[in-house]
């Protein structure tokens, strides 16, 4: 039988775990809190459990651990990106970014990405499997505990579509925000999706307070369509309803996020249309410029394109920043770095 993954298991969950096996639910508490907050990673470490049950626990039930592979440290602006090591072998990328109001993490979903949008390199080699909730907590803790700080800002921006392993993702959203764990405000958390459209409503059901991002990157279905397999599914109409169900739900602000490539989708047409099918939507739109990868033989538009777009935009009163890049000089946004261990490891 498959040991219980402990530190995969919500607050609730641990509890229920702990009184199915005729304990008391504060051991449950007890359990959780050394997890989630004194990050323990071991049930040996867990003293303050009766010898017996830490043993009954070795043996029904272990903690998923995973190790620092690789680390690269930005010069320009201590950006810190980590390649991680899973205990199945399998690696994947998390960043580490310092702003004037704290530490702000991008972690991983998945082991790749099914979601096939063209120009973005997580997605090359398919999908090898869902992240466990412990796999993305374990991101931020060894994040934490090697750099001795606190993060207050979390992206679901790294490999993997978060929608498309959506159990998980609420129960890591669960465990993180959870007072008697690390206790991270889901204000502070976002999740961003190249738009399943269902899984917006189901999300919208959750009525939680974070913040949903939305990956458009087109304004026109055909164009869509090209750069965004994910597009065939659903038509940009569809999902902007699925945006106001979901702002009307939550009350919370919607991001859009837009990849410029040059000649793609930052022509006039383009931006008019934009403007067009998001004003009067609680939204703000964060402008990418494209990180270019060999597989995709685009480029991004200059800086001072880059910027008309943005004054464009705005004047639908729509609030709309450019992306600051950082981490230039360690290579690699957006699955880049994996991908270039996991290339050269063939
Ligand atoms: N699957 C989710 C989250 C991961 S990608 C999503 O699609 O939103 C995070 C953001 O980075 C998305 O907006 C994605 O489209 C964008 N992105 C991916 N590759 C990129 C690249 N090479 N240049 C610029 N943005 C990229």
């Amino acid at each position: 039988m498959d040991r219980i993954e402990i530190n995969s298991l919500t607050f609730e969950e641990l509890k229920e775990f702990m009184l199915k096996l005729g304990e008391k639910s504060y051991r449950g508490e007890q359990v959780f809190t050394y997890l989630h907050r004194s990050k323990c990673i071991d049930i040996d470490e867990l003293h303050l459990l009766p010898k017996d049950l830490r043993e009954n626990l070795k043996v029904i039930s272990k903690v998923r651990k995973m190790d620092i592979y690789k680390k690269y440290i930005s010069k320009i602006d201590n950006t810190v990106k980590y390649l991680f090591l899973l205990e199945d072998m399998n690696i994947i990328e998390t960043v580490v970014m310092e702003y004037k109001h704290g530490y702000s993490i991008c972690i991983s979903t998945q082991v790749g990405c099914k979601m096939g949008c063209s120009f973005c390199a997580s997605t090359k080699e398919g999908l090898i499997r869902n992240l466990t909730p412990a796999e993305m907590v374990n991101q931020i803790y060894l994040a934490e505990k090697d750099l001795n700080i606190n993060i207050s800002n979390i992206v679901l921006m790294g490999s993997g579509e978060p929608l498309d392993n959506f159990e998980n993702t609420l129960r890591f959203i669960d465990i993180i925000s959870h007072p008697k764990g690390h206790n991270i405000s889901l204000r502070n958390i976002t999740l961003s999706t190249c738009g399943l459209v269902p899984r917006i409503y189901d999300l919208a059901e959750e009525n939680l307070p974070i913040t949903l991002s939305i990956s458009l990157h087109s304004p026109f279905d055909d164009e869509r369509k090209k750069i965004m397999p994910i597009g065939r599914r659903y038509s940009i109409d569809e999902l902007i309803e699925a945006c106001k169900f979901y702002v009307n739900k939550t009350n919370r602000r919607i991001t859009f996020e837009y990849t410029l490539i040059e000649n793609v989708n930052d022509r006039d047409i383009d931006v008019k249309e934009l403007g067009k099918i998001l004003k009067g939507l609680k939204c703000h739109i964060n402008l990418i410029p494209l990180n270019p990868i060999s597989e995709y033989n685009e480029d991004r538009p200059s800086r001072k394109n880059i910027e008309r777009v943005q004054k464009e935009l705005m004047k639908f009163n729509i609030s709309v920043t450019i992306r600051r890049e950082m981490g230039g000089d360690i290579s690699a946004s957006c699955g880049q770095l994996r991908r270039s261990v996991t290339q050269k490891n063939k």
